[in-house]
């Protein structure tokens, strides 16, 4: 077996560091060098501050130390998201991070709250998830300094400013021997079979490699303009195409949600940090203009503005096939869906990890390239119907908008998977989903989708325990929350900004 001799990233945003950090992590010692090109006069997309609990995996996998990470890059925790005016107009529920209650004998929570609801108990799902009770109290404790309470069940992720954590990425990689080049890429050149042999920079210097990472956000230098990979278009079941974003100062203190407001054509969010919050309106442009959306962003955003207001459009969709040849597209480059549950930073993260596993030789064997595609784009597809369920369950008819994505046909495999929902509150629970039972069960129940029966196996238990249950945990989760420091306590107290 001939190590690859050299990998190539093309750019350098949050994507090219993120991968260029875990080769670097892996390659330490070994035979495979790594350079990256990027371009400042470019520059990055800039956005992409709202994470997914996974996210904590990547600086983990890097021996990286969490306090320090959060110090360095301002980074806030996360619980969950908060979706404002979604299913109506003036509606709240929450997507909240862990576990919603625990497990009576073998019997999911869920369905034993589906029988004690269908016995008229009054109680919401989410008052029994120690991430969401948290959330809208303001308050904050790591689950794992909190073993053996209400709240170890609780999971959490990060806001942080996307720039600042390229920068953190940049500094571990090149400590590592990743290097880097800035340059403008104004030409690539293939080899005899098609695949990519080097690319050329504006100054007239070129790097070589055996095997690209396309991170070149939109442009898709290599896997689109290069290569010419088909793009799946995902506008037919996603209408939103362009997002409105501007920082801001604080206002208050950092809440430890995502907070997810339903607009008249598309939605707006709120990701504080420690030293400024991220905002934007994701809207679409069939129905209203950027200086209309502009106008109803800056109405909305608390604060002095400190960068922007910006128009950033988007595409979404995936490649049909994210590896191709010698050049495997990650990021932006590879495909977008909109940013409602925040995870990109994660599918980064999990196309390099794919990439690790299956990481090829010099004799590439396309065998490696067809299963990363295929999980990969299953990943995608996954993410996909996740969000077009927060769309097309909303009962908001009160613009064309909204009027319109009651007419969307979701995609067969979301079709599906509501119907399993709804007969028993089944759901597909595979070993490589992003989105585990706690997710589908709070968006479905947000967005009105509940099952018409519970699972028989609970009426083993008497209801009087069931119910009993309900009565006395709601309580005594909320009692203990109040127990608990502010977010903005225990941000100053565990890791002040540095
Ligand atoms: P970019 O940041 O665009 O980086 C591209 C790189 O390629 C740059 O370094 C650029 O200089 C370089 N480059 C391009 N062309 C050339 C050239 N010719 N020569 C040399 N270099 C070149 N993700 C989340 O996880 N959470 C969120 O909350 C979130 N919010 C988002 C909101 C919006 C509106 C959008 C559009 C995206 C959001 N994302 C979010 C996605 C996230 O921003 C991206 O997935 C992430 O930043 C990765 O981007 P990238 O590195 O692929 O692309």
């Amino acid at each position: 077996m001939a190590h690859l001799n050299k990998i190539v990233i093309v750019g350098g945003g949050s994507a090219g560091w993120i991968c260029a950090a875990m080769l670097s992590h892996y390659f330490q010692n070994g035979p495979t060098q790594v350079e990256l090109v990027e371009s400042e006069e470019i520059g990055t997309i800039g956005v992409g501050e709202s994470t997914i609990p996974p996210f904590l995996q990547l600086i983990r996998t890097l021996g990286i130390n969490e306090q320090e990470f959060i110090q360095e890059t301002q980074a806030a925790f996360k619980l969950g998201i908060r979706f404002e005016n979604w299913l109506e107009k003036g509606d709240v529920y929450y997507h909240p991070f862990g576990q919603i209650g625990g497990p009576l004998e073998v019997n999911e929570f869920y369905q034993c709250w589906l029988r004690a609801k269908q016995n008229g108990h009054p109680s919401k799902l989410q008052d029994f998830a120690p991430a969401s009770v948290m959330a809208e109290a303001g308050k904050f404790m790591l689950p794992a300094a909190a073993q053996k309470t209400m709240i170890a069940n609780a999971n959490y992720a990060l806001h942080v400013d996307a720039r600042l954590v390229a920068l953190y990425l940049r500094r571990f990689a090149e400590a590592r021997g990743v290097k880097r080049t800035e340059g403008i890429v104004t030409e690539v050149a293939t080899r005899p079979d098609g695949g990519v042999a080097k690319v050329v920079l504006k100054d007239g210097r070129e790097v070589a490699g055996d095997f690209f990472i396309d991170c070149s956000g939109f442009r898709a230098l290599l896997i689109g303009k290069t290569l010419g990979e088909p793009f799946r278009d995902w506008s037919d079941v996603l209408l939103c195409d362009r997002a409105v974003v501007a920082q801001t100062e604080n206002v208050g203190p950092p809440h430890p949600y995502t907070l997810v407001q339903a607009q008249n054509f598309g939605w707006r969010w709120r990701i504080p940090l420690q030293h400024r919050a991220g905002n934007g309106y994701v809207f679409a442009s069939k129905y209203l203009s950027d200086d209309e959306a502009t106008a109803t962003l800056m109405r909305q955003v608390q604060g002095e503005v400190v960068l922007g207001p910006n128009i950033i459009p988007f595409k979404t969709g995936v490649r049909e096939r994210p590896w191709v040849k010698n050049v495997v597209s990650i990021g932006l480059s590879c495909g977008f869906i909109e940013p409602l549950e925040s995870t990109a930073l994660h599918l980064i993260y999990k196309g390099m990890d794919y990439l690790l596993r299956f990481m090829p030789d010099m004799d590439a064997d396309p065998v490696l390239a067809a299963e990363y595609n295929r999980r990969l784009v299953a990943d995608y597809e996954e993410i996909r119907d996740f969000i077009v369920l927060h769309y097309v369950t909303t009962r908001r008819d009160d613009t064309p908008f909204w009027r319109d994505y009651q007419q969307v046909v979701p995609p067969e495999s979301l079709r599906e998977r509501i119907a399993l929902f709804k007969a028993a509150g089944v759901l597909r629970d595979g070993v490589d989903d992003m989105f585990r039972a706690p997710s589908w069960q709070s968006v479905m129940e947000g967005m009105g989708v509940r099952p018409e029966r519970y699972q028989q196996l609970v009426d083993r238990i008497p209801l009087g325990v069931i119910m009993n249950l309900m009565d006395k945990s709601a309580p005594m989760l909320a009692d203990f929350v109040a127990t608990l420091p502010s977010h903005e306590e225990f941000l100053r107290t565990h890791c002040p900004a540095a």
